[in-house]
């Protein structure tokens, strides 16, 4: 038996350099840190601008559009609160 002229073993080039390189990227759409792609209530999107007023409105109201796919949703006040439904994305409560 005679080792085959194997690659030495232990040599300094071993993998490419740098693996731990995780590009995090964010596609399109990403959400922000609140989940929230479009403002739940005037549809715009939620990284747009201020929706100070909107937020203010929503304390007191339900939302009516869904927040990550920014569909309309229905909207049922219960005695509660509310609950608003996203065809796609299921049930708020509030
Ligand atoms: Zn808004
Ligand atoms: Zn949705």
């Amino acid at each position: 038996m005679s080792t085959v002229g194997a690659a030495p073993a232990g040599a300094g080039s071993a993998g490419p350099a740098g693996a731990g390189a995780n590009t995090d990227s964010a596609g399109p759409g990403s959400a922000g840190p609140t989940g929230a792609v479009w403002c739940d209530r005037c549809g715009e999107p939620a990284g747009d601008g201020s929706h100070a007023a909107c937020r203010a409105a929503r304390e007191l109201e339900p939302p009516r559009f869904c927040p990550r796919c920014r569909r309309r949703m229905k909207v049922q006040v219960v005695p509660t609160g509310w609950t608003a439904t996203c065809v796609q994305h299921g049930e708020l409560r509030g």
